[in-house]
């Protein structure tokens, strides 16, 4: 008998590779474990074994694997139907999802390239030959590509003599070398443990009487340390207590002081006693029986609670049931609600259980946390993560949270899968027979759409935790001549009051803007063109700070003009506004106070938020000012007062959410205002204060939001109502595209009639130097999903056979929203 196995390897091909194995490989091999197989001329690649069976392939003669990478799987068959899922849901093949879910490091190929780790030193008796054939050649050459070992080594070893050096960590893979020296480690210290009971902690201090720096730096200590019950870093040490440097440094060289180092970027647990968690309010009481019976008969339920209603309570007390019964949890949010605040208010609850899986984590990190999810260590039995810890081999969950659900940066739009981590995480609860909660302040239309159907469960909560009043919001009509001229800058005569008072008070302010840079376009007074990207169809945008023309799209920037290009006038005014000129204004304004800025050209950089977060939280800052990155569920103790710059652009934009979107994003940032005991005040500056939205926002009226919003997409036809697929068609070629695009269009109409609409191109139709164009096929919700797939797949080969059309790159976008 001969065995073959079906094989996944990381490239954009549709099908599963068959090799050939020995009886006794096949004996050994178990679907989700990796093998080393050879592939075309010269490639090596890691595979995962999908199947193992005895059927021969037809149309060629199947190579035998080179070897076999690992002992048991490190994928399990629920992750193996889980990418079946996604590949057939999302379009794309197995090798993309294999990619997108398994740490780099899993993944060697003939194109990686490893180096030596510069924190191991090994020992020339603690390699094999082989081994140490590698290594030294790493000794010479500080870099190699696996491609290039296949010199010294029989090719078909080279996979795993890697591996096995990364396992006895002799040598990392490029990228990881490059994570490891990019975070910042920070130094902390805490008081030595014999001196923490208040006797030695007297005793200590009569030693010091003599010292009184010293001794005011054990004091310091204390008291920030009993403030926050953490270890406390050397710079707000010394900043508290006045000391220098050298000062602690003597108390750490006298044992008084323990010091540590944290990177700064990696949330740790700080190894505290656990709390219990929070005793619920009658409000949060009654929403989690409802949730737990609605979990009866339905696998999905969303909770709909206002802001600061008190949800991640609750997720807490389903996370501790959940525990109860020895099951795994995910904890899913958008990557940029992964603060350390949360983190450390799960860690209070559950300690060291808690494990962070980011996508900003080194490949290394990410690693150690499969790792412990899949052995089930009790290192990892919550996990809370951004999209791609839906990835993780979970394989007892028993409940997914998925927080702040109508977030768009669930959704991953580049490069496939392009996949919707809410949506695949229900279908990995039910894989597991699992429960998933969705949580939101302001639902997405889908999830309450789903709910109204029953389809899922739905649980409310209408008041916030503490009956602490929402927020009240006042729209502030700028359109008015005479209240125009009143104005300052952007600032209307309201806000300006109102921002007085708020800091009069003591309180802090949030200015939100959703555009970053200084003025989103430079426009010439006599000619009227603004310069534009030489690589996209938008404008540029003014970042003063840089005096820069900055491209949002593709990076690109140049000086700032002093002269128009087009015809030499000096005479240059600028359009809107972003978060910069907000800023500035702001410093202007109220030049007493603190201001800072948070958006995409402040906080870039691993965790470059968690700064401007901690410093706002600890209001060293009292006006903050930022774009949307300020709406994630943040939760700060005296913000009083929200203004929202020009509401307008939002409603404004392109796109069949628009309304929907405005909605949440006014309310998610409202709901920072006023979250303890003031009731807090939002403005919201506008040219349309009658707008519906505007309207519903004011009166925090989800519902009426929706039935309207729901209406147009009956009318239109848009999601939740009808299925959306988006086909992209990009070439640097205009007239190809076009082409590629008609013939496309055509082929498809014949088959679904009028559920196409297009090609168009979109609203900027050049980006990085490809013209686009986009097709959409709508398709009724209840309508099966597979056919129209099959008849795209179909069309979509014939055209990629078409000569003149092989160039033009084709993606598929399923629920492209
Ligand atoms: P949401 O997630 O709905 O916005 P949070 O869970 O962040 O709300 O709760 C808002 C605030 O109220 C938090 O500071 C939280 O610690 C506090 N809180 C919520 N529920 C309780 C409770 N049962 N006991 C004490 N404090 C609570
Ligand atoms: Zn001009
Ligand atoms: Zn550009």
């Amino acid at each position: 008998m001969t065995y073959f196995i079906d094989v996944i390897l990381p490239i954009p091909l549709e099908k599963l590779f068959t090799y050939s194995i020995t009886p006794s490989e096949a004996d050994f091999l178990k679907a989700g474990m990796r093998v080393a197989v050879p592939f075309g001329k010269s490639k090596i690649y890691t595979g995962i074994v999908y199947n193992i069976h005895t059927e021969a392939p037809i149309v060629y003669e199947a190579k035998a694997i080179d070897q076999i990478l690992d002992e048991s799987p490190v994928v399990n068959a629920i992750q193996l139907n889980l990418w079946q899922w996604i590949a057939s849901y999302y379009m794309c093949t197995l090798g993309d999802v294999m990619r997108a879910a398994l740490p780099n490091a899993f993944i060697l190929e003939s194109e990686t390239i490893i180096v030596l780790n510069p924190d191991k030193i090994i020992n020339d008796d603690d390699l094999k030959d082989d081994e140490f054939l590698v290594y030294e050649a790493l000794q010479h050459q500080s870099s190699l590509k696996i491609h290039d070992i296949s010199n010294i080594l029989d090719k078909k070893t080279v996979l795993p003599v890697i591996k096995r050096l990364i396992d006895k960590e002799a040598i990392l893979i490029e990228e990881e070398v490059y994570e490891k020296y990019k975070p910042k480690l920070v130094r902390y210290v805490k008081l030595h443990a014999q001196f923490t009971s208040e006797r030695a902690l007297q005793n200590l201090l009569e030693e010091l009487s003599r010292a009184p720096k010293q001794s005011q730096v054990v004091l310091s200590l204390f008291s920030i340390s009993a403030k926050t019950k953490k270890p406390v870093k050397v710079s707000d040490l010394s900043n508290e207590s006045d000391a220098s440097a050298s000062i602690i440094k003597t108390l750490i060289d006298k044992g008084v002081l323990e010091e540590y180092f944290i990177q700064t970027d990696r949330v740790q647990y700080s190894g505290e006693e656990n709390e219990a968690s929070k005793h619920l309010n009658i409000f949060q009481e009654t929403a989690l029986s409802e949730i737990k019976e609605s979990f009866n008969d339905q696998a999905v339920v969303l909770l709909h609670g206002v802001t600061s209603s008190g949800k991640t309570e609750i997720y807490v007390k389903l996370i501790e049931e959940a525990l109860a019964k020895n099951k795994q949890v995910l904890y899913l949010l958008p990557e940029i609600a992964l603060t350390t605040q949360l983190v450390t208010r799960l860690q209070n609850y559950f300690g060291e259980q808690v494990a962070v899986f980011h996508s900003k984590y080194s490949s290394q990190e990410r690693v150690e946390v499969w790792n412990n999810v899949l052995e089930n260590k009790n290192k990892a039995q919550i996990v809370l993560g951004a999209r791609s810890s839906v990835f993780l081999p979970f394989n007892h969950l028993g409940l997914i949270i998925v927080d702040e659900e109508h977030e768009q940066s669930f959704k991953q739009f580049d490069p496939a899968p392009r996949y919707h981590a809410r949506d695949t995480a229900i279908v990995l609860a039910n894989l597991h027979e699992a429960n998933t909660l969705l949580g939101s302040a302001t639902p997405s239309l889908e999830s309450y759409y789903n709910a109204q159907q029953n389809k899922y469960g739905f649980v409310e909560i209408n008041t916030r935790y503490n009956n602490v009043l929402m927020p009240d919001i006042e729209l502030v009509d700028i359109k008015d001549k005479h209240k125009r001229k009143l104005m300052k800058g952007h600032f209307s005569d309201r806000l300006i009051e109102e921002m007085m008072e708020a800091l009069k008070e003591g309180n802090q302010i949030i200015l939100f803007q959703n555009r970053r840079g200084f003025s989103p376009i430079v426009e010439c007074n006599t000619c009227g063109i603004s310069p534009q990207c030489p690589n996209c169809d938008v404008s540029l945008t003014y970042h003063q700070y840089k005096d820069q023309l900055r491209c949002h799209y593709c990076g690109y920037h140049t000086a700032m003009i002093k002269t128009c290009s087009a015809c030499g006038s000096i005479e240059l005014d600028s359009k809107g506004f972003g978060t910069e000129q907000i800023e500035e204004e702001v410093k202007l304004l109220f030049p007493d106070y603190k201001a800072a800025r948070m958006d995409l050209d402040t906080t870039r950089g691993k965790y470059g938020y968690e700064k401007i977060i901690t410093a706002f939280e600890q209001q060293e800052v009292d006006i903050l000012v930022g774009t949307q990155m300020l709406t994630k569920g943040l939760d700060f103790r005296n913000v009083k007062l929200v203004g929202i710059m020009n509401a307008d652009n939002m409603l404004n934009f392109p796109d069949f959410r628009a309304h929907e979107r405005s909605f949440q994003l006014m309310l998610q940032v409202s709901g920072r205002a006023g979250r303890t005991d003031k009731r807090g005040k939002v403005l919201i500056q506008t040219y349309n204060p009658e707008h519906r939205i505007l309207q519903q926002v004011s009166t925090n009226n989800y519902i009426e939001m929706y039935n309207e919003q729901m209406n147009d997409r009956y009318n239109y036809k848009y999601p939740p109502v009808y299925k959306q697929i988006k086909i992209t068609l990009k070439h640097k070629d205009y007239n190809r595209v076009e082409a590629g695009s008609q013939w496309m269009a055509k082929s498809l109409r014949q088959v679904f009639g009028d559920a196409i609409l297009g090609p168009e191109s979109p609203p900027i139709a050049r980006i990085r130097n490809q013209f686009h164009k986009n097709i959409l096929i709508k398709i009724p919700k209840k309508q099966s999903l597979v056919k129209t797939k099959e008849a795209i797949i179909k069309i979509n080969n014939s055209f990629s056979s078409i000569k003149d059309f092989r160039s033009v790159k084709v993606i598929l976008n399923v629920d492209n929203f």
